[in-house]
């Protein structure tokens, strides 16, 4: 057994100054990742800072028809807002998708950002892992690696970046709000997550006490027409092999506009720059839609096991944007 001590802040300067001050110590939001790789030995904090009391919860409008979502808003509480339902479907849709009704109402955003990724061998403490043991290795270069990245990829891990709702919010220009030890910090979310390269450990640019305090959503008026679809091995209660985020801006049958970013095939949650550059200004036909998907999946590195995945994901593609301009699409 090892001992961990329990304390609860109910001020964000305190709770940051508690976990700052103490290397072996972690925040503790929903729990829902963070209780669970405890017990596997994955995380080994001594001392947990409960956060649920802070005023973090609300989900605000902005004058430029954006949100600001609280940290601590449950996932399921942003899922059903009015306003998310409404202004930014796909990240409602995302979050519906993500986990289990149960996990919805205790996962907080804050947390949904910090969670960490579902590779075996990461969540398996005597496996070899650069991210959890950096310079031990990676398990999963030669191992069970079907549901792991094919974009983003390093030699040093390959690990599949797990958010559903960070997918969205990356194709909406998301910014993450933090305090931290030395002060309040606003991050790009699409900087904010780390590709693995050589440092696999490093996921985030945050330091040891640095809060996330929430999310802004940018007002953005094509996001009313959005979608996220999610492909995964059962209907429910799953990860992505694959999901799409995207929004369009059509026009007589013309794309002026699109936003679009792919999940569960990369190792952080991936905007789709190249695709959007290519989608941009043409029609809204398959050819369109296809060449856009192979072109970012260009530089997909599969190995035997996750080839199917960039195929998956430019099918996903094509279906998700499809779907959204009513464009006729056989499979
Ligand atoms: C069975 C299962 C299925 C799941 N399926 C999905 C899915 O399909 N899609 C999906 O997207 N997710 C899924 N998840 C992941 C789930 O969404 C996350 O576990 C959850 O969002 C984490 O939020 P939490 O509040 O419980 O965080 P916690 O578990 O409390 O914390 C997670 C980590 O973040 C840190 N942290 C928490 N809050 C903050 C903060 N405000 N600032 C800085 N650090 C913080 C903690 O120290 C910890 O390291 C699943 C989880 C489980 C257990």
């Amino acid at each position: 057994m090892r001992p961990i001590s329990y304390s609860r802040a109910t001020a964000v300067a305190d709770a940051v100054a508690a976990v700052a001050a103490d290397p072996t110590s972690d925040f503790l939001a929903g729990g829902t990742t963070e209780v669970d790789l405890l017990r596997q030995n994955v995380l080994l904090p001594r001392r947990l800072v409960d956060i649920n009391d802070l005023p973090l919860t609300g989900i605000e409008d902005r004058p430029d028809g954006g949100l600001y979502i609280g940290a601590l808003a449950r996932m399921s509480e942003v899922a059903e807002a009015p306003a998310v339902r409404e202004r930014f479907p796909m990240v409602a849709e995302a979050l519906v998708l993500g986990a289990s009704a149960q996990l919805r109402h205790m996962a907080s955003m804050g947390g949904n950002m910090m969670q960490r990724v579902r590779c075996g061998y990461f969540r398996d403490a005597s496996s070899p892992c650069n991210k959890r043991d950096p310079g031990s290795g990676c398990g999963a270069l030669d191992g069970f690696n079907r549901g792991h990245a094919v974009l983003g990829v390093s030699e040093h891990c390959i690990a599949t970046h797990p958010s559903d709702v960070a997918v969205p919010l990356v194709a909406l220009d998301a910014r993450i709000h933090t305090e931290g030890p030395h002060g309040r910090q606003v991050h790009a979310l699409d900087d904010f997550f780390l590709l693995p390269g050589a440092t696999p450990h490093l996921e985030h640019p945050l330091e040891h006490g640095e809060l996330v305090v929430g999310i802004e959503v940018p007002g953005l008026a094509m996001a009313r027409s959005s979608c996220y679809l999610k492909v995964r091995d059962r209907e429910s209660y799953e990860f992505a092999l694959t999901s799409v985020a995207a929004a369009v801006d059509l026009a007589d049958g013309v794309i002026r506009d699109v936003r679009l970013a792919l999940g569960g095939v990369a190792t952080k949650p991936w905007r789709a720059r190249r695709a959007e550059e290519l989608l941009r200004g043409a029609p809204a036909d398959i050819g369109a839609f296809r060449r856009a998907a192979r072109e970012e999946l260009a530089a997909a590195r599969t190995t035997p096991l996750n080839a199917f995945k960039a195929e998956l994901a430019r099918r996903t593609v094509v279906r998700a944007l499809a779907t959204l301009t009513g464009t006729e699409h056989a499979s």
